[in-house]
């Protein structure tokens, strides 16, 4: 049976984030800002249709919506490491209480990275709140011969870090947190650490409206929008300026584009 890659989001809100990969041997959960204890046990018992079990957590940044204590918990009760970058580490134990000695689920890596399975799993610094350290990761997937690049990257502010990574990437998860002119009717402060639509849509008509029409695959299969505010944004309007960022460029989106939903599963997507 040839090897399948899959992906699904669990939830995708200001309050909550959890996202999973996982192939026909390994599943590795990104982010898990789940937050009750009774929510977090069920996603590791059914998981959605997801296979057992699941190998890893790896989480960007010590926000709860990203990591919540509940999530702690049952991923300890359940012996899934947590694995974050060694400058995220520190924040997340002193959010939770922990200090060095105590035992917990939490793992280190550097800037190298980490491999878990099939998956390889790059880092790449984000400028998100202040004093928040905070990653995107390319993941690289081995799948026999074929080799798969999947961009995760919520929460930041400076997308011009991120545009050398999405090229090349077949799959993309990537925030567009608000729109505008909803944020001006609903302000609020944290939005600024935050991708507009705008940017959401300007990064990817910069990294892949231009080779819409060259030859070999240049555009990745799937986007999926995330980390939509409850108030401050909605399906439509995020996926309006993305159409309208490649228009202004002349050509069509060359991927199948949608949303993540704020507090549903997606639909299952193989990444192909
Ligand atoms: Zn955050």
């Amino acid at each position: 049976m040839p090897a399948t890659l899959h992906f699904r989001s669990f939830c995708s809100n200001s309050a909550g984030n959890c996202l999973a990969l996982w192939t026909g041997q390994t599943c590795v959960l990104f982010d898990c800002g789940i937050g009750t204890l009774r929510d977090c046990r069920d996603l590791l018992r059914r998981q959605h249709g997801l296979l057992d079990p699941v190998a890893a957590l790896i989480v960007s940044h010590a926000h709860r919506d990203h990591l919540s204590r509940q999530a702690l918990r049952v991923m300890g009760e359940q012996a899934i490491p947590i694995h974050c970058h060694r400058k995220v580490l520190p924040q997340l134990r002193e959010r939770n209480g922990l200090d060095g000695r105590t035992s917990s689920p939490l793992r280190a890596f550097g800037d190298e990275g980490i491999t878990i399975g099939e998956f390889r799993i790059t880092p790449v610094a984000l400028s998100h709140a202040p004093d928040t350290p905070c990653f995107g990761f390319v993941v690289r997937a081995a799948l026999g011969n074929r080799r798969r690049r999947i961009v995760i990257a919520t929460d930041f502010r400076n997308p011009s870090t991120l545009l050398p990574h999405l090229r090349g990437a077949d799959f993309v998860f990537l925030e567009a947190n608000h729109d505008v002119e909803l944020l001006r009717k609903h302000f609020n402060y944290a939005s600024q650490w935050h991708l507009n639509n705008g940017q959401a849509a300007s990064l990817l008509a910069r990294a892949f409206a231009a080779t819409g029409d060259a030859p070999g695959r240049t555009a990745p299969g799937n986007v999926v929008l995330g980390h939509l505010s409850e108030d401050r944004n909605d399906d439509s309007l995020a996926l309006r300026e993305v159409r309208r960022a490649f228009a202004r460029c002349g050509v069509k989106p060359g991927f199948e584009l949608e949303t993540a939903p704020k507090y549903q599963p997606s639909r299952i997507i193989e990444i192909v």
